[in-house]
């Protein structure tokens, strides 16, 4: 099988439970939702073996052996092999899901970061992307271990929107403390 893959690359993890750790990010193309505040272009692609992503994941990792698969949608393209491979060079694997499709068996964190309805059988981490409207407690149902319910600011693109949905965040998380902050620090940072 070949992955379409979108780019693979090492940075910091920016969001949720792992802010701040060295992963090689392996974005995989295409997916099954078209959000309206989706900032990801996953679109292009080149078609990779896994022998040609793992050498890549060696090439850009180095000493890093945490390997973040996102897309896009990763879960539509995921299959055990790639996860076995990476297993069996020493890496722990993180997924990064809308949650609308079920996970192949093996992946050591899955996080949900739900679009639509949830047809995963477990997550590690729920990461919620609040515009300030709605009703993130839709999602308190979804069983994930305690400190792990994230909300998230949308990032709209423009400074004032996100003040307010900043503020909005805060509020909500203050009056409903089950729920944590998660920012995008990468985007703070400068960093991918
Ligand atoms: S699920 Fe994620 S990658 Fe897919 S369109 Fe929505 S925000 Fe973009």
């Amino acid at each position: 099988m070949k992955y379409r893959v979108n780019e693979i690359f090492r940075s910091l993890q920016g969001e949720g439970y792992w802010t701040g750790t060295s992963m090689v990010f392996l974005r995989l193309s295409g997916c099954n939702l078209e959000c309206s505040f989706c900032d990801t272009a996953h679109e292009s692609f080149t078609e990779m073996t896994v022998s040609e992503i793992l050498e890549a994941v060696h090439r850009v990792g180095g000493p890093c052996r945490r390997v973040c698969i996102t897309g896009g949608e990763p879960l539509l393209q995921l299959e055990e092999s790639l996860i076995e491979a990476l297993h069996a060079c020493g890496y722990t694997l993180h997924v990064e899901t809308n949650g609308t499709l079920s996970a192949p068996e093996g992946v050591d964190w899955i996080t949900c970061s739900p679009k639509g309805i949830i047809k995963l059988s477990r997550a590690d981490e729920l990461k919620v992307v609040f515009t300030g409207r709605g009703a993130p407690e839709v999602f308190l149902k979804y069983p994930v271990p305690e400190g792990r319910r994230f909300l998230q600011p949308c990032d709209t693109g423009d400074s004032e929107k996100n003040a307010a949905i900043l503020a909005a965040t805060l509020n909500y998380i203050s009056e409903h403390p089950c729920w944590r902050l998660s920012l995008q620090t990468h985007k703070l940072i400068g960093v991918r």
